[in-house]
């Protein structure tokens, strides 16, 4: 790290001590500082320098007794929609945007999947029609975590029936206040409710909320999409910390002695330490910009261990595993701390899912890093209103 950066760090935590200072005031201060989102340019939470730099702040501003949690409370804003916002959002937006957001002040949500549009992302139906400076939205996604809480949504919307499927969609930031917008919460396996269903009746947004071209909507996702798999799968934690550590904590507490079992553990053990190193090693690759296909991996081996360990857990706790301490009666995140392993169990089942399912990461695995022969796509040449739907 640059002297230049170690003095920044030091005014910042200097001149708002973390144990007195509010955390959004903080963050606030940190943006300003450029020490958001280190690679973006100056005045956009950043200082234009490589991205793996962050990683080294982070790790500093911790030892300082500061708070990294809004990476987390926020993380649909800070880990997708920043992204976005910095490859294909303009000066004005950014400028709107990136600030509130960092700070948790304002709240994102990401509003892509549809009842009859999750994998095949590119199909959905959600329309946007343009009227004069505005677009008139209608239709309904699905799944939307956060939306309950957030100020702000990434939509993207079809504008083109007549085009392609890829082509005929456009990307834009809706205000989750509009009038039209219904949020209703959906009951989860956990007891839960942190995703909602999220309807659009005649919302107004205004063309200045559009990011990109019309039609490019698309491109757009994918940037999200790539920084989506980068922010859940990609956190290198430290060695032996997180799920891992409760399953050492939990086989110690036992007593067992099962030689079967232990071979399990290390062998997780072992798994999620290659992965940690595998972590570090593609961060250390992303000097800026958008993250490639290989955050795919990154996601496909998080969901895979982090569902593996959570069973482990529930083998070792036997008949304890199968009671429910969290109980079923709803509630409403973002708390997500501190809960029992069998609410990690449970909640581990849609790592799977979320950020696009295993099989999918493991076809852009094959055809994009790999350079496999793609899977057959009948219904790409076709306009999207000819393709059949269900
Ligand atoms: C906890 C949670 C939070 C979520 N949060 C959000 C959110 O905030 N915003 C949002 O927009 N969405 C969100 N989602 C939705 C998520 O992105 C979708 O569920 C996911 O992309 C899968 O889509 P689907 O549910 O329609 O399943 P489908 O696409 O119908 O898939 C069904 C099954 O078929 C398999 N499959 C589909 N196509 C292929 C293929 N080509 N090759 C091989 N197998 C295939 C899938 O792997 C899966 O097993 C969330 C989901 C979960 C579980």
């Amino acid at each position: 790290m640059s002297d230049h950066v170690e003095q920044l760090l030091d005014r910042l935590l200097e001149e708002h001590p973390p144990a007195t200072t509010p955390h959004e005031v903080f963050w606030g201060a940190q943006y300003d500082l450029g020490l958001a989102w280190v690679w973006h340019p100056d005045g956009f939470g950043g200082l234009g320098l490589p991205r793996r730099v962050q990683g080294l702040i982070d790790r500093r501003l911790l030892d300082g007794g500061a708070s990294v949690e809004n990476r987390h409370i926020n993380l649909l804003g800070i880990g997708m929609g920043a992204g976005v916002l910095a490859a294909h959002g303009s000066d004005a937006q950014r400028r709107r945007w990136l600030r509130p957001m960092f700070t948790t002040e304002e709240m994102w949500c990401q509003m892509f999947s549809e009842p009859g549009a999750g994998s095949d992302l590119a199909g959905l139906a959600t329309q946007a029609v343009r009227d004069g400076d505005e677009w008139v939205v209608n239709g309904q996604k699905v799944w939307t975590t956060l939306a309950h809480v957030a100020k702000w949504g990434m939509l993207v919307a079809r504008t083109d029936p007549d085009a392609v499927k890829h082509e005929g969609l456009t990307y834009f930031i809706v205000d989750m206040e509009s009038p039209g917008v219904d949020v209703r919460p959906l009951y989860q396996i956990t007891g839960e409710a942190e995703f909602n269903e999220v309807f659009f009746t005649d919302v107004r947004l205004p063309d200045s909320n559009r990011i990109d071209a019309v039609g490019a909507g698309w491109r757009v996702s994918l940037t999200t999409l790539m920084n989506e798999r980068v922010a859940i799968g990609g956190n290198a934690v430290p060695r032996g910390s997180g799920r891992i550590a409760q399953a050492i904590e939990v086989w110690g507490r036992s007593g067992l002695e099962d030689p079967v079992l232990r071979d399990e553990l290390l062998r997780l053990w072992a798994d999620v330490e290659a992965f940690r190193l595998t972590s570090i090693r593609a961060n250390e690759m992303t000097a800026a910009g958008t993250p490639g296909p290989e955050g795919s991996t990154g996601k496909w081996a998080w969901a895979t261990h982090n569902k593996a360990i959570a069973s482990f857990i529930l083998d070792v706790m036997g008949l304890e595993g199968t009671l429910y301490p969290d109980g079923y009666s709803m509630s409403r995140p973002p708390a997500f701390e501190g809960r029992s392993p069998q609410h990690g169990f449970l909640r581990t089942r849609a790592n799977s899912i979320e950020g696009g399912t295993s099989e999918i990461m493991l076809n852009i695995l094959g055809e994009r890093v790999l350079g496999l022969p793609g899977e057959p796509r009948v219904d790409k040449d076709l306009p999207w209103k000819e393709v059949p739907r269900g």
